[in-house]
């Protein structure tokens, strides 16, 4: 048992739409210790395989910033090669929120969205994509009243929550500390249909057996209804 958090319990989250006054969407995920700015960018233009095509696009750049961390972490554009985590997360987020999407909707445009930690404390690819859902979905919104689409090219909403394994024990949603201490590190995804996107599920100290993963896959699913009820107050409201 965790200190102060039932193993299920997530952290507190608060979010604030629209504080950029230029950008098409945005929103700031206060997730626990994180602190994540995501704005939505609406460009009209496509990356050069879908110039002849019908379809539109959404790109997710993820970074740190450096103070983020508990030591600085250097500017990606200083480093002579990439941040390789930075680049993994960029386009497990983008796939993750491209497959939400009909892009069909948006011909010859493309959504960025640009998320930056400004602190980090554990699960920041998860608050990350909450807040890209909801900077995505203003976006879409200010799209269908420009006449692009009238009706919103969403199949589906989607989450992510973290679970670490220590000691057998499942904690949801852990903050650094716990992540840091953890015997595996699991991201789970999933649509508001309780179908799975993507399961990212790295051991790091111990490796973990199929029947607990599937525990925490059961653990994690009420979690998921009351994440997805928070998100679609958040989107809904004004
Ligand atoms: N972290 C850090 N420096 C880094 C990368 C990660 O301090 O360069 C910390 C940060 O608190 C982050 C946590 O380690 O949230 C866990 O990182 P991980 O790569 O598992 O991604 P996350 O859990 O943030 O999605």
């Amino acid at each position: 048992m965790r200190s102060g958090r039932g193993n299920d319990e997530l952290r507190k989250i608060e979010v604030i739409k629209n504080l950029n006054k230029w950008a098409e969407g945005s929103a700031e995920v206060i997730w626990g210790g994180n602190r994540i700015n995501v704005t939505a960018s609406l460009e009209k233009r496509v990356p050069p395989h879908l110039l002849n095509t019908n379809s539109g696009w959404i790109a997710v750049e993820y970074r740190m910033l450096p103070r983020s961390t508990s030591v600085r972490k250097i500017r990606n554009e200083n480093l002579i090669n990439t941040d390789a985590r930075q680049v993994e997360i960029s386009r497990i987020l983008g796939r993750i929120i491209r497959n939400t999407v009909d892009l069909t909707a948006f011909p010859k445009k493309t959504i960025w969205l640009d998320c930056d930690v400004i602190q980090a404390d554990g699960g920041t690819r998860i608050a990350a994509l909450f807040g890209a859902f909801i900077a995505l979905h203003e976006c879409l919104k200010m799209m269908r009243t420009q006449g692009i689409f009238t009706e919103m090219p969403l199949k589906y909403r989607v989450c992510g929550i973290s679970a670490a394994i220590k000691d057998g024990e499942i904690l949801v949603d852990p903050d650094f500390n716990e992540d840091f201490s953890s015997d595996a590190d699991i991201n789970i995804f999933q649509n508001d249909k309780g179908e799975i996107l993507e399961i990212q599920g790295g051991a790091e100290g111990r490796g973990y057996s199929g029947n607990k993963l599937m525990e925490l896959l059961e653990k994690v699913q009420p979690v998921f209804r009351e994440l997805f009820d928070l998100q679609k107050n958040i989107v809904d409201g004004g």
